[in-house]
């Protein structure tokens, strides 16, 4: 390709609205541009690196005997009634009305569509197990769509799905699907976690996530060096060491504490630690409303009490709407007396004498204890997990790093399957709802998810595989004939021989087009300029200071075997 007929409209200057460093080296490197929050086009070079991230993970599906399909991405209400999720999906789900008022949705995601799809195809054991997937476009309006393609409403997608006729045969695939996902990230050179995972509002019982590690990530991936158990946040379990308190039991007492609405003011003006008090916290959900406790000093993850209810509406209820039901404004909430069911953290099962509020404007109890002063209905681990935090494994303590989430696999069991009424006759003639997988990676993100991973101050640092080109040849001076002869003899060589080279014959500055390079981040450059008046060229990579110079005289034929093995011997 030459750089003088690519549409890649680069830009200096930083867009003042990129809020991570992906979007803006994809935006100014001309790889991406927003249409709307949420909303990209992808430029050539783009589309370019797209197509090399959706052939990879395709190639991968393939191998393990997953087929492709395609199916609508417009898709009727009726089917996501029948589950529940046109609720339970909530508002990231883009609804809206043909002209004759019948519901729709852009799907989201596919598990009620392929359901329904294949359960007039598929009806005996003898068919199974069979996995499908798709390379498509999703629709999720995001709460918040952000950090350009890490976060967007409209993205691609590739969701694959697989029918089973027992939990061993699931097993397998789950396991065919978790080492191609681990080929997928070994192929772009990617440092990445597979962590147990939450499996949400997608449901079934057991779930990894495919995390590649990025400062900016919006994961947290627990981790333990010890004995290699790995989790996310919204999952991460740990092993509790609260010390059993000895005191006795003191009189509770209901005391004044005006306006002291807050865990750090009540501290200070009762002078108790944080670790003392108690916080109560009231959700509400599809069975109504649960009081929640947790140590002051600590904080409860809204997944993992989602997870614990099997309820994926709960959600902390509005100051309204505990005035409401409690007659008290939030922040002097307590388990005593309260009027709903009252569950805990295990942080304050070994805890004696301490505060709660009054369940009355202006006023806390202190000591407070369960069991006598009131009852609590379930000891839960809803905490959410730091570092230092012991392994819930081998008790080492946990390390947290940052990553950002590429794919998800889930084992879905037959929660799809029954819901819709989809079933297979097995050996011995019996009706049985088949048992699903599902399995998702993100195409999209992962162009910018890699960006995460792999940049500099300059710009851009591709790997080979999904870079958009591998070889640049930048030829620093067209007005010079020989330069330009040279650089076309070399490109028309390497073009030939299979790699992908793209020249710089653009009537611009040397320095505009080193910039421009490193900023789109090719592999490998090539640089015809100055030094062809001493006959020679030089080789670089992308992430590496050291020069390598041909003398065309002698080496002229070693172009290609030296651009071959300097490319075999990159890693971003
Ligand atoms: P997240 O927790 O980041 O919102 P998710 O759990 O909702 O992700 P899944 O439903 O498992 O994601 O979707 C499968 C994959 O699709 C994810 O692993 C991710 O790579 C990608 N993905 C999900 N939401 C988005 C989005 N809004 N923009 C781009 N890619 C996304
Ligand atoms: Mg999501």
């Amino acid at each position: 390709m030459h750089w003088s007929k690519l549409y890649s409209p680069t830009l200096k200057e930083p867009p003042s609205d990129a809020d991570i460093k992906s979007q803006e080296l994809l935006i100014r490197g001309g790889f991406i541009r927003k249409a709307a929050a949420g909303i990209y086009s992808y430029l050539p070079l783009g589309f370019r690196v797209l197509e090399k991230i959706t052939k990879i993970v395709r190639e991968e599906m393939n191998a393990i005997d997953s087929m492709e399909l395609l199916m609508p991405i417009m898709q009727p209400a009726e089917i996501w009634k029948i589950t529940g999720r046109w609720e339970d999906y909530g508002p990231e789900m883009v609804k809206f009305k043909d002209r004759n008022k019948r519901e729709f949705t852009l799907g989201p995601t596919h598990e009620e569509m392929i359901t329904t799809l294949i359960k007039d195809g598929l009806k005996s054991y003898k068919q199974l197990p069979v996995t499908l997937y798709q390379i498509n476009t999703k629709y999720r309006d995001e709460i918040r769509p952000r950090f350009g393609l890490l976060r967007g409403r409209e993205f691609i997608m590739k969701d694959a799905y697989s029918f089973h006729t027992s939990y061993e045969s699931l097993d397998q695939t789950y396991k065919k699907m978790y080492n191609a996902y681990s080929k997928i990230c070994e192929r772009m050179d990617l440092k990445y976690f597979a962590v147990e995972a939450d499996t949400g509002a997608i449901g079934g019982s057991n779930s990894h996530e495919f995390t590649i590690l990025a400062e900016n990530g919006e994961s947290n991936v627990l981790f333990c060096e010890q004995c290699g158990y790995a989790a996310t946040d919204e999952k991460a379990e740990y092993k509790p060491d609260y010390p059993e308190s000895k005191e006795e039991m003191k009189t509770l007492e209901l005391v004044k504490t005006p306006n002291m609405k807050k865990v750090e003011s009540i501290s200070d003006f009762l002078g108790v630690p944080e670790e003392q008090i108690v916080k109560s916290m009231v959700y509400t959900g599809r069975n109504g409303i649960v009081m929640v406790l947790i140590r002051g000093d600590l904080e409860i993850k809204e997944s993992k009490l989602k997870a614990y209810f099997g309820d994926q509406t709960i959600r902390k209820a509005s100051p309204e709407e505990v005035l409401d039901f409690m007659n008290i404004p939030i922040g002097y909430l307590g388990p005593v007396n309260a009027k709903c069911p009252v569950f805990a953290d295990l942080s304050v099962k070994n805890m004696r004498n301490y505060v709660v509020g009054g369940m009355k404007e202006g006023y806390h109890y202190i000591n407070a204890n369960h069991g006598r002063d009131f009852k609590v209905y379930d000891w839960i681990d809803v905490k959410v997990v730091t570092e230092g935090d012991l392994c819930p494994k081998c008790g080492h303590a946990l390390k947290m790093k940052k990553g950002i989430e590429v794919g998800q696999i889930f084992k879905l069991g037959t929660k799809y399957s029954e819901k819709l009424n989809a079933f297979y006759v097995d050996v011995d003639g019996s009706r049985k709802p088949f048992i699903m997988g599902c399995y998702g990676w993100g195409v999209s993100r992962t162009m910018a998810a890699v960006v995460e991973q792999f940049h500099d101050a300059n710009g851009i640092i591709w790997p080979r595989s999904i870079a958009p080109f591998e070889v640049v040849i930048t030829v620093v001076n067209i007005a010079d004939p020989e330069q330009l002869k040279i650089g076309n003899a070399i490109y028309e060589k390497l073009s030939a021989n299979g790699l992908e080279t793209l020249i710089d014959d653009r009537e611009v500055s040397g320095g505009f087009k080193f910039k421009d390079a490193d900023l789109i981040g090719i592999p490998l450059r090539i640089t015809v300029g100055r030094s062809l008046k001493n006959g020679e060229i030089e080789m670089k990579l992308r992430n590496s200071k050291d020069v390598v110079k041909i003398h065309l005289k002698e080496e002229y034929d070693n172009i290609l075997e030296t651009a071959k093995e300097m490319l075999n011997n990159y890693r971003p």
